[in-house]
């Protein structure tokens, strides 16, 4: 894959890059390491200052960057700034927590003398250079928040962004330079995949984490487990989003457009498959389908745009391949199924509801990464767990309910890592963020995350 910017909106290549070769990767494997060796030692109060500062330098840069990242991946302008502004509120609370959230740990029940132990505590310690492999579908955001607690955490971070983003890397290599962080805390090695088993097999290199694909995962934690290096996944989702009798229906129909198509479809959180109780079925899809049917598609730069184009080309051919399956295989397309007309430049596909989904359809399984819902009626909420968990992936879910008991039964058996009621999956710095099954293993953020990357080590002093 050419590293490039192409215009999702246009198809146009608007600027290619050369790829660093392996004599500029081995300069920056080199610098992180030597980096690694100082930013290990530096206090919490030093990095928090440096960390705050490129917080504020990216506030400032909200309305260029966005306009980059619309430019490189086609997400609606307004969602660009949205994202922008998340990774500063990330960056400061980070900058704000991180030293608690790694303070030494006593062992929980406090004595530990029968080890012969006067004191014996955990100490948080940083592995090392992180290689971080990351998607084009949240440019910056996705990148920070693996960045944020590993800078924090002492380590140093090296980026394979996704080939198709590359201007947003180099801005985020810019980014932490300006703040002052030293040379070689964090760099973007503007590589295509076929770099990183090298990368990652280099000694120097302590780690790595990838948000993408499953084979993509699948490649990078197979390299990591011959070299015994840790790995954090978070790859696909097929989220499930579940309508139960008692729900605020309006509100549950309402939500679920924004959770199918945040980000033109194009996120592993993205609510992807309706389990809807056959009470409120109708009731639920009618009003789903009219607010589907009613987003604005077009231009991402015009601010009253709703949803903008695929990423790429690819990317919706994926998509039409698994909405023609499943039609083909008795789904009905109750709003889109198409792409839209007037719009012939760009990479766009109309906001679509498929009602009948069955698992014999591919959609059931498989991951759809645009703005395309499958729909699905349950006599209970039994058979709505069972739908529900009928899936090789297990990232997050969401329910709809008033009742106690369902909400008790759906965070004590919806196989995911996380279950939101009566609302949506959103990432938040202080809440964990990672899956279960095929959707990967490990956590971002929180507490959690930001000791993915460190060394627990036991201080026993006799
Ligand atoms: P990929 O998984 O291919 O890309 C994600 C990152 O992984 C990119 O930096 C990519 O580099 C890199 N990569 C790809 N293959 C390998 C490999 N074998 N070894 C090491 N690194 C690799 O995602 P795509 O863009 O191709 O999207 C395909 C599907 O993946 C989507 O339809 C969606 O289902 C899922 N996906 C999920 C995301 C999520 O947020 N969980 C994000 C993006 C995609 P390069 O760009 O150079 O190929």
């Amino acid at each position: 894959m050419p590293i490039a910017t192409v215009n999702p909106a246009t198809g146009e290549t608007l600027r290619t890059f050369r790829p660093h070769g392996p004599d500029e990767v081995e300069e920056r494997i080199a610098a992180a390491d030597r980096a690694f060796r100082h930013h290990r030692t530096t206090g919490f109060d030093e990095r928090a200052a440096l960390l705050r500062r490129a917080a504020d330098l990216l506030e400032q840069d909200v309305p260029d960057i966005a306009r980059t990242v619309t430019t490189e991946m086609g997400k609606p302008l307004a969602a660009a700034r949205a994202e922008a502004a998340k990774c500063v509120r990330a960056m400061r609370w980070y900058a704000a927590n991180a030293e608690a959230l790694l303070a030494d740990e006593e062992p929980a029940d406090g004595d530990v003398r029968d080890s012969g132990a006067a004191v014996a505590r955990v100490r948080y310690r940083p592995l090392g250079p992180v290689l971080a492999v990351m998607p084009w579908n949240f440019p910056l955001w996705q990148v920070v928040r693996f960045a944020a607690p590993a800078l924090m955490a002492g380590n140093t971070g090296l980026l394979k962004h996704a080939s198709n983003v590359p201007q947003t890397a180099l801005y985020l290599e810019d980014l932490f330079r300006r703040a002052g962080y030293p040379e070689g805390v964090f760099q973007t090695l503007l590589t295509g995949s076929d770099a990183v088993e090298g990368v990652l097999r280099d000694p120097r290199v302590a780690a790595a984490t990838l948000t993408g694909s499953e084979g993509a995962g699948r490649s990078v934690a197979a390299v990591a487990g011959d070299e015994v290096k840790k790995t954090v996944l978070e790859l696909g989702g097929s989220d499930p989003y579940l309508v139960l009798p008692s729900a605020d229906i309006e509100g549950a129909a309402a939500t679920a457009v924004t959770a199918r198509t945040q980000n033109n479809g194009q996120s592993c959180i993205a609510a992807k498959r309706f389990i809807v109780h056959a009470d409120v079925y109708d009731d639920f899809v009618e009003r789903f389908t009219a607010r589907m049917a009613a987003l604005r598609v077009g231009d991402p730069m015009d601010e009253s745009t709703d949803v903008g184009p695929l990423a790429s080309e690819r990317g919706r051919a994926d998509l039409e391949e698994l909405v023609e399956d499943a039609v083909e295989r008795g789904a009905e397309a109750r709003c889109g199924g198409r792409r839209p007309e007037g719009l012939d430049r760009g990479w766009y596909y109309e906001p679509t509801v498929l009602t009948g989904v069955t698992p014999e359809m591919r959609i059931h399984r498989e991951e759809a990464f645009g703005p395309v819902a499958a729909v699905y009626r349950a006599g209970d909420l039994d058979e709505a767990l069972e739908i529900a968990n009928d899936s090789p992936f297990g990232l997050s879910s969401n329910v709809w309910t008033r009742d106690e008991s369902e909400i008790e039964r759906c965070a004590r058996d919806l196989e995911a890592g996380g279950v939101y009621v009566n609302g949506m999956t959103a990432s938040h710095p202080a809440l964990p963020f990672g899956g279960v099954k095929r959707s990967g293993y490990g956590r971002e953020l929180s507490g959690h995350g930001i000791k993915e990357f460190c060394n627990a080590t036991t201080v026993w002093r006799a």
